[in-house]
């Protein structure tokens, strides 16, 4: 007797949901049965807001944070900010628990991620070559180096300090970096808001 088996669509659904990050085989059969039986619209409604987020949402050209298409950047855009200094970030989902802290009130870079060699992840891969074209433009007076604490966050702040020293030299710029608080090892999305707080205002020049 041939075995009972899901039909190709459920089969296509599972295969898709199991691309996500942190979603194994049995959890991404659980998701696409419990869409797929939901008696609410819950599957097309996801269909709908997934759909737009990906058509909607880019990243700014400038800072690397989300933007929806033909809006401003809710950050480089905003007026009340200090343009005078830049944090860099690995991810744009950095940013918001920097925000959370409300002990920052200065402009964001995002970096696409950090050095790992291992991961062919080069300089040339991150978004060091923009970084360092909008310091030059000159009025940043100082860049807050806010990349993990792990071995690989350690290479990519010593890199980036070593590369934009010479800036240092011709413009009124400090490096620094966020220093206590956060968790040898760990992302900063990890990270509570007390941590934060305390890695912000304990920052150490390079
Ligand atoms: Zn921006």
């Amino acid at each position: 007797m041939r075995k009972a088996e899901y039909p190709d669509e459920i089969k296509a659904l599972v295969l898709q949901l199991k691309r996500l990050p942190g979603v194994g085989p049995r959890s991404a059969e659980r998701l696409a049965v419990s869409l797929l039986t939901n008696k609410s619209s819950v599957a097309t409604d996801l269909a709908r807001a997934l759909d737009t987020a990906a058509r909607q949402v880019t990243a700014c050209p400038v800072c690397g944070f989300f933007q929806s298409t033909g809006q401003p950047c809710p950050l480089c855009d905003a007026p009340d900010r200090d343009r005078g200094v830049v944090c860099v970030v690995e991810h744009p989902t950095d940013v918001i628990p920097l925000e959370r802290t409300g002990a920052y009130h200065g402009l964001y870079h995002v970096l696409g991620g950090r050095l790992s060699p291992l991961d062919n992840i080069h300089p040339e891969n991150l978004r060091i070559g923009e970084l360092t074209r909008r310091l030059s433009s000159g009025g940043v007076r100082e860049i807050i180096l806010a990349v993990g604490s792990d071995v690989e966050g350690e290479a990519t702040a010593h890199y980036l300090a070593d590369h934009l020293a010479p800036l240092t030299a011709t413009t009124p710029l400090t490096i620094t970096r966020l220093a206590q608080g956060l968790p040898a090892g760990g992302g900063l999305e990890h990270a509570d808001d007390l941590t934060l707080h305390r890695a912000l205002s304990g920052r150490r020049a390079l």
